[in-house]
């Protein structure tokens, strides 16, 4: 932080999205008065998007709830955070005494993963509720990702990225960084970086339905159909395998599996993927053989690829390729980021490998996966009677009515549950329904260290900002976690929140001492304890974490190496250099190896074959998605200059088919699927595939009980009531909300 005269400038990463850019905040006392890119952030070098200046009017939102409120009739009463929590426990434990344990269920949204709180808190909050009925968004849009890294690399968080500032050829399906800023990614900057490896002579090819402001700016659009991207792939490594184009190289001696994978690819050749990508056979072909041909390439997908029946094999296919034409974890090819609070881990892998289906879900029989059951199949556990039907339920940051599939019938679901505690600054879709909403403090009154996404980073870099505004009067959100934690585990609604940070402190230093790399394994406990005592609860945390991890200062070994205050002396960042190799010492299958073609991907490469004729599917109109730069998913609606102009909810529609169903340019249509109807603004447009509509996600906000002012004047419609939640990807249960059968007419 600077000061000069009344300003003072802040530095603070911002917590948005996945691309942790470095804003620069300056203030005259404690109001924010400008926000713009830090020029000087080792990673985003000034860059940001249009929300990162809205922290701003996040923070002065009136809306915001700043006490905490009870249900009240047909209202909200403001009360203390001790009546509050005297609530909560009345309720919950109504539920638990008459109906166990799994009568509650717990839902996370993606606003979890933005802070220090949901990273570290959360974990004792799910051990303390001991529910099976606990999901969360990542079964809206990024399971499939973990369970391919699960089977292939033990670990379901080992993803590797892009390595987009060293690639020749970037190959991007289903993602569309011009808007999104990139996810399971982070690079802040993405477009840049995008337009960088252009500059520098290599090429850009986006695989998407639509022709998206990524699509345009590459050097190839392939438009291909919704649902088709694991057939491509494993068409490509067909060929890659075929004709002997690719060498797995240096991951090939640290694979098993290999040899079989000719016979695995065998059917996918490009002539019996062609109908149901809708691409040409010989396009296919060349595709594959230029990606193999470029010196360096890279496969990644996303949201598009993730959010549809065979996301996991679609994920798997995108590591599968990069592996087979040497591209697995070298330099310009998929890389394993090394974020500065992980563990130390020596250079031999092995561990205790992934499995899913430890149980099932109750109604559908879906198989866990991490411990979670798919979102899609919470109205399913909500409504059918029996021994552990959900009759309350935990939201944190989450807004499921808008957000996950069938939220038509999830939202009635959730009305009728005895009991609801949301954790959330606002009374949104979801929250309406809510006893009890326990607002956390915005963004700006927190430090911040990003534990989720400096693992995913294309550089590994380090970060931490401390609050810029002071807010006596909020409670911290891992002191809302811990005390629901706490009620949880039956210790009540005024047991001390300490109890928490404690467990967790010492949890984890035992752990970091136990481990056999460990650079403090020898060391006197207190002594370390003694050494970040004056932190606040999560910052010590983070500062044992950084100063045990694989850049850390070891608390005194290596005196030049990281530590939180050597973050706080660097307030634009430290960056510790370009990715480097990580296999082996980043697997953690039983076999210590990367484990190319288990069964659950063999099993599910039967399903794809089975899949590759489509002439049932001919006529049919598909849904598919949308985002914007200016929308974050559905909580971010309600700052104005973010939704003022042109309506942006439009139901887009290719001309041929706008002509052939009678919609007009800026008409109303009717679209119906399965599960069931809205009516949306027509915009025709030629950059959406022929046969394919698209809607985006996170709108809807006219439903009655709603708190937020500016969202409802341009509340949109919710695309979530017509996916429908009765379709999965098996693997992972993650929802499908891209290639949705609709019917579309005028309205
Ligand atoms: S791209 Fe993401 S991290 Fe960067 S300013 Fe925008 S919202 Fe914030």
């Amino acid at each position: 932080m600077t000061d000069t005269g009344d300003q003072r400038v802040a530095f603070r990463t911002c917590p948005l999205c996945e691309a942790t850019c470095g804003l620069e905040i300056t203030l005259e006392g404690d109001t924010v008065k400008r926000i713009r890119g830090d020029r000087d952030d080792v990673f985003s070098h000034g860059f940001i998007c249009p929300k990162g200046s809205t922290l701003k009017q996040l923070h002065e939102d009136p809306d915001w709830l700043r006490a905490p409120v009870v249900k009240d009739g047909d209202g909200w009463r403001e009360v203390t955070w001790d009546e509050a929590f005297a609530a909560v426990e009345e309720g919950l434990s109504r539920v638990w005494d008459a109906h166990g344990r799994n009568a509650v269920a717990v839902y996370l949204g993606n606003p979890s993963v933005h802070h220090m709180s949901g990273a570290l808190y959360l974990r004792p909050l799910i051990q303390s509720f001991n529910t099976r009925n606990l999901c969360s968004a990542s079964t809206v849009d990024q399971m499939p990702k973990h369970v391919s890294s699960g089977l292939l690399f033990g670990d379901p968080g080992a993803m590797p990225v892009p390595d987009l500032d060293r690639t020749d050829f970037l190959l991007m399906l289903g993602a569309n960084p011009w808007e999104s800023n990139g996810s399971l990614c982070t690079a802040p900057d993405f477009p840049g970086r995008v337009k960088a490896i252009q500059a520098r002579g290599g090429t850009v090819v986006v695989v998407d339905p639509r022709r998206t402001r990524t699509a345009d700016e590459a050097d190839e659009h392939v438009a291909i159909r919704p649902g088709g991207d694991a057939h491509l792939l494993l068409a490509m490594i067909q060929v890659v395998l075929e004709e002997g184009l690719g060498d797995a190289g240096v991951a090939g001696t640290h694979s098993d599996g290999l040899e079989d994978l000719p016979a695995a690819v065998a059917p996918f050749t490009p002539e019996a993927v062609a109908a149901v990508t809708g691409l040409e056979a010989d396009d296919i072909r060349r595709l594959a053989r230029a990606f193999a041909a470029a010196p360096t390439a890279v496969a990644y997908g996303r949201i598009g690829t993730h959010t549809v029946s065979f996301g996991t094999l679609a994920a798997w296919a995108v590591d599968a390729l990069n592996l087979v034409t040497g591209n697995l974890d070298r330099p310009g090819g998929a890389m394993f980021p090394l974020a500065a609070h992980s563990r130390r881990r020596g250079v031999q892998g092995g561990g205790r490998g992934f499995t899913t289906g430890r149980w099932t879900s109750r109604v559908r029989e879906l198989p866990e996966v991490r411990g979670e059951i798919p979102v899609a199949s919470l109205a399913d556990e909500m409504e059918a009677p029996g021994e552990d039907q959900v009759r309350a339920l935990v939201t944190v940051a989450g807004n499921p009515v808008l957000s996950t599939p069938d939220g038509g019938r999830l939202d009635a679901a959730i009305a009728a549950l005895d009991f609801h505690v949301a954790v959330d600054p606002y009374i949104n879709e979801t929250s309406r329904h809510a006893d009890v909403i326990l607002p956390p403090p915005s963004a700006l009154t927190r430090g911040h260290y990003d534990l989720a996404f400096y693992g995913l980073a294309v550089r590994n870099v380090a970060n931490y900002s401390p609050p810029v505004v002071p807010d006596p009067d909020a409670m911290p959100e891992h002191e809302i976690l811990a005390r629901l934690a706490l009620i949880a585990a039956g210790q009540g609604a005024t047991a001390d929140p300490a109890i928490v940070d404690d467990l967790l402190f010492d949890g984890l230093l035992a752990s970091l001492q136990t481990a056999s790399d460990s650079p403090i394994a020898d060391r006197d406990a207190e002594e370390i304890r003694g050494a970040v005592a004056h932190h606040p609860p999560e910052e010590r945390l983070v500062d044992l974490m950084l100063r045990a991890g694989p850049y850390g200062d070891g608390f005194g070994t290596d005196p030049d190496g990281l530590s939180l205050a050597k973050l706080e002396d660097n307030p634009h960042g430290i960056d510790l250099g370009a990715l480097e190799p990580r296999l082996p010492g980043v697997l953690k299958t039983t076999s210590g190896r990367v484990e190319v073609l288990t069964d659950p991907i063999r099993t599910d490469l039967e399903r794809l074959a089975a899949s590759l004729d489509v002439s049932a599917d001919e006529g049919t109109m598909v849904l598919i998605g949308r985002r914007h730069v200016r929308s974050n998913n559905s909580w971010m609606h309600n700052v104005d200059v973010l939704v003022k102009g042109k309506d942006r909810c439009t139901l887009q529609v290719h001309p041929d088919d706008a002509d052939r169903l009678g919609l007009a340019d800026g008409a109303s249509a009717r679209v119906t699927s399965r599960v069931g109807t809205l009516a949306a603004p027509v915009e025709v447009t030629d950059s959406i595939r022929p046969g394919v509509v698209s809607l985006p996600h996170g709108w809807g906000h006219d439903l009655p009980g709603v708190e937020m002012a500016v969202a409802g004047k341009r509340p949109g419609v919710n695309v979530n009531l017509l996916t429908d939640g009765a379709e999965l990807d098996p693997l992972s249960g993650n929802a499908v909300l891209n290639g949705i059968p609709v019917a579309v007419t005028p309205a």
